[in-house]
């Protein structure tokens, strides 16, 4: 094809085409390139339900992508693989840094690995969206958990939002509940919303304290303590053994004040060291009872569905909110209406009425 654009046999021409070398050899010729083959979702549902970890993690890596082509492969691979999720427990874990979180969860982990557990941990870590420095992830965490094969731990995606970063770790429990998964702990700072977000998305929440840190109950939000299911002062060994103890009366003594929970559980307080493991059989016994006392009763099916529905409702609410702002004669719009509402010269309440009024008629249209 090139002959004809080419005038091969003029000598002056800049285009002239150097023969090179036929069929030139091959550094080694038992050496053959392999192309990289993209997967499809099937190929993914296989490779998670066979409990493949590259897949699973290139599947996660989908889930994180903010590519529209991964999100949307990644969509299809999760719809793939909810008819196989559920049937984990899902256990979330909060408390300040330092607490122990990780040291914790290593050790029950580990402890649940050996009893033959398969156990996904992942994170939502606020700060890794907000800043550069992630509160959860940037040490080397649980690196004996990390080599058993019984294990999978996940750091926190980054999103653009909390939001973004809890609807993902939602996906990611389908993705490796689908993997045989029985045990997926979900790991979060008590720094903002995140614990709420956490919370939306267990079974059952455990709070990590610490005895001896001054006045216990001040420095506690007293909606955490509400969230949980139950609390659990870590380090209580040695010297702290017993101021442990007394923080443990005193939060059994704060919980009593609390109304019953729906469920028809009372949440229960333990002391544990995650260094010399006491405590950590206890904690996951009362995690069991919890779970058959709830599927007894039925609020665990309850909650789940609960949860599901409230993230259908969070998304609708949350695409209605990106597609309204992201109108561009909405966008215009509001620029005037700010200057109207700075000026005192119209009530925002009337703007936002007939801001919304425009909103649907020039859908219709
Ligand atoms: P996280 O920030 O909540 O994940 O806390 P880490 O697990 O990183 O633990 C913070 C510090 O507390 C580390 O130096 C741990 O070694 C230590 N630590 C964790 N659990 C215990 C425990 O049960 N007893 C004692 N004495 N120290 C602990």
């Amino acid at each position: 094809m090139y002959d004809q654009i080419i005038d091969k046999d003029n000598k002056n021409s800049a285009l002239s085409v150097s023969k090179g070398k036929a069929n030139a050899a091959m550094v080694n010729s038992n050496f053959k390139v392999i192309k990289r083959k993209e997967l499809s979702a099937d190929d993914y549902l296989k490779g998670i339900r066979e409990g493949n970890r590259t897949i699973l993690s290139k599947a996660i890596t989908l889930i994180e992508s903010n590519l529209y082509a991964h999100s949307v492969l990644a969509q299809k691979v999760i719809e793939k693989c909810l008819p196989f999720s559920g049937g984990s427990v899902r256990l979330g874990i909060t408390g300040v840094p330092g607490v122990g979180k990780s040291t914790f969860i290593e050790a029950l982990g580990k402890m649940l690995c050996d009893e033959g557990h398969k156990v996904a941990v992942l994170a939502i870590d606020p700060s890794s969206q907000r800043s550069k420095g992630s509160i959860l992830g940037d040490k080397t965490r649980m690196e004996t958990l990390a080599q058993d094969e019984n294990a999978f731990i996940r750091p926190s995606p980054s999103a653009g939002s909390l939001g973004g970063v809890a609807r993902k770790t939602r996906e990611i429990i389908i993705l490796c509940e689908a993997a045989g998964f029985d045990t997926v702990i979900i790991e979060t700072v008590g720094v903002g919303q995140s614990e709420v977000l956490a919370h939306s998305m267990v079974d059952f929440f455990l709070l990590l304290q610490l005895g001896g840190a001054g006045d216990e109950l001040q420095g506690i939000k007293r909606g955490i303590m509400e969230m949980a299911d139950a609390i659990a002062v870590n380090k209580a060994e040695g010297k702290m053994k017993e101021i442990s103890e007394i923080a443990a009366s005193n939060y059994r003594n704060a919980l009593h004040l609390f109304p019953m929970n729906e469920n028809g559980w009372s949440p229960k307080v333990y002391t544990c060291s995650a260094y010399t493991k006491d405590g950590i059989k206890e904690i996951w016994q009362c995690v069991m009872d919890f779970v058959k006392m709830t599927k007894q009763n039925g609020y665990f099916y309850k909650n789940r569905n609960e949860q599901n529905l409230r993230i259908l409702d969070e998304s609708i609410k949350q695409s209605l909110l990106d597609n309204f702002y992201n109108n561009e004669e909405i966008k215009k719009e509001l620029d005037i209406a700010k200057d109207d509402i700075l000026d005192n010269r119209m009530s925002a309440y009337i703007i936002a009425q007939n801001l919304i009024e425009k909103y649907f008629k020039n859908l219709k249209q």
